[in-house]
């Protein structure tokens, strides 16, 4: 387990290194205009984001979100 760990850790570095070259933008909830995630340049898909605001999940298709403050 300890192990398995170890291996999510380096996979989420490694993730945040690749974020940390793109372009970056942040994706508000449509109902309160909460902030609930930042899209990257990739992003692509549809995700569920729960909005702690609204206690909602909203479901996200990114390529209906390309606009937003750059984050
Ligand atoms: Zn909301």
């Amino acid at each position: 387990m300890k192990d398995h760990k170890a291996y999510l850790r380096s996979k989420e570095r490694a993730s945040a290194k690749e974020a940390d070259e793109l372009d970056s933008r942040d994706i508000r909830c449509p109902e309160c205009g909460r902030k609930i995630l930042v899209a990257y340049g990739d992003a692509a898909g549809h995700v569920s984001v729960y909005c702690i605001k609204c206690r909602e999940v909203k479901k996200i298709d990114f390529k209906r979100f390309r606009t937003g403050k750059k984050a």
